[in-house]
């Protein structure tokens, strides 16, 4: 028998009922939520539209993504706080040089001149993708259009886990405060779940956007070797300093949703988890073994960038997803 079938702690999160996005990112007996990281980073260009299409079409309701703010106060999706050379071409067409310039060095226009529709294989980080497809004309999206596309009707299923970057040159307030504007503007708070490392950030989120839950994200820094996926530069809790449990600080701040890295996740945290109403959502789990062993601690969700994968190893399991 698995471990989360006979786990009778297993509570269910006393918010779905006001928040029922977070439905979405709930496991129930025979079913794990299947989250797609920065859309499908394993199989599409992250954090792109054509990235979230695929989601859409490969039966998968919920997507992880990033978002910071250009020059001009756009809400864009992407991941680091510049413009990263092993996934940005320039408008001729090639690779740039280096890393930069910053996101909030750049307006919308400017931005759109670079292609962003694969990853340089030949690259340390691009040759972590090496299945990923590689597109051109692929523009860093605007969080508008991925909002647009969840207002369809291809997208009137899909759930958003919307991490707000915590770029600290710039006022965290007015960050939060565009981005629920193109929210509300669309009535697709009900949709939507704003996540962070930045515990300080989703704290005023809580003042400012009160109608949608916040999920907590957290690393500790013995797991911190895996490079791509740090939360370098980012503002995040000294978790060694912590006079209680992570689930029980997240529980303190009012929290809805915890996600832990992976290699951070026992048996012992998912239960204590639960039994405080919270559910747990993984990140970034991509190896066959990884996500094996995260569905046996009975965590309700997997982040993971390889969709498909993970798929067929519920499958295997007798498992089902949402
Ligand atoms: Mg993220």
């Amino acid at each position: 028998m698995r471990h989360w079938e006979k786990d009778t702690s297993v509570k269910v999160s006393p918010y779905l009922q006001k928040f029922p996005q977070l439905n979405a990112f709930h496991g129930k007996p025979g079913f794990i939520s299947l989250v797609g990281h920065r859309g499908a980073r394993g199989l599409m260009p992250e954090n792109t539209i054509e990235g979230f299409e695929y989601i859409l079409d490969n039966d998968i309701i919920a997507i992880e993504f990033d978002v910071l703010l250009t020059k001009d106060e756009v809400p864009v999706i992407t991941h680091d706080f510049y413009l990263s050379k092993s996934i940005t071409r320039n408008a001729e067409g090639n690779w740039l040089l280096k890393n930069g310039p910053r996101i909030s060095d750049l307006t919308i226009a400017d931005l759109q001149t670079f292609d962003v529709g694969g990853v340089d294989k030949r690259s340390s980080y691009g040759s972590l993708y090496p299945e990923q497809a590689f597109l051109s004309d692929v523009r860093i999206p605007k969080l508008s259009d991925l909002l647009e596309l969840a207002c369809l009707p291809k997208g009137q299923n899909l759930f958003l886990l919307l991490e707000i970057k915590s770029d600290l040159s710039i006022d965290k307030r007015k960050v939060i405060e565009h981005i629920v504007f193109e929210i509300q503007k669309r009535s697709l708070s009900n949709r939507v779940v704003l996540h962070s490392f930045d515990w300080d950030l989703l704290d005023e989120c809580r003042l400012i956007a009160p109608e949608m839950p916040r999920s907590y994200l957290s690393q500790m820094p013995e797991s911190s070797e895996d490079l791509f996926d740090k939360p370098t530069e980012e503002s995040s809790p000294d978790f060694t300093s912590l006079n209680c449990s992570i689930p029980e600080a997240i529980q303190a701040a009012g929290g809805h949703l915890w996600c832990p890295y992976f290699k951070d996740v026992t048996v012992d945290l998912v239960a204590e988890a639960h039994n405080l109403g919270l559910p747990v959502c993984t990140w970034t789990v991509n190896e066959v073994e990884d996500i094996e062993n995260m569905i046996d601690t009975g965590v309700d969700g997997i982040i993971t960038d390889y969709t498909d994968r993970a798929k067929r190893i519920l499958k295997s399991r007798g498992l089902n997803w949402r």
